[in-house]
């Protein structure tokens, strides 16, 4: 299965940012499939059931079978569900 992954940006309400705070706030990393297959456009619903609105789409996506879907440098925002999903396969 294509995967396409997406950032789900931080909905911050907290007003204490700092001036020139540059920090990134990610809220999870999801994977929607590839709808056709084999193709680069991801469906509307990530695999967990959440809209891909609003999320950003990230550039990254496994080369191969077997590689993590999530990049490596946001396994800590990593999205549970799906990589439950994901993960099995
Ligand atoms: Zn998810």
């Amino acid at each position: 299965m294509r995967i396409v992954t997406f950032e789900e940006p931080h909905k911050q309400l907290s007003e204490d940012f700092g001036p020139g705070d540059a920090a990134i706030y990610i809220e999870a990393v999801h994977a929607a499939p590839a709808d056709p297959p084999g193709s680069d456009t991801p469906t509307e619903m990530t695999i967990c059931g959440k809209s891909t609105a609003g999320m950003t789409r990230l550039s990254y996506a496994p080369k191969s079978p077997g590689q993590p879907w999530c990049p490596p440098n946001k396994t800590q925002w990593m999205c549970t569900d799906c990589d439950e999903v994901l993960g099995s396969t």
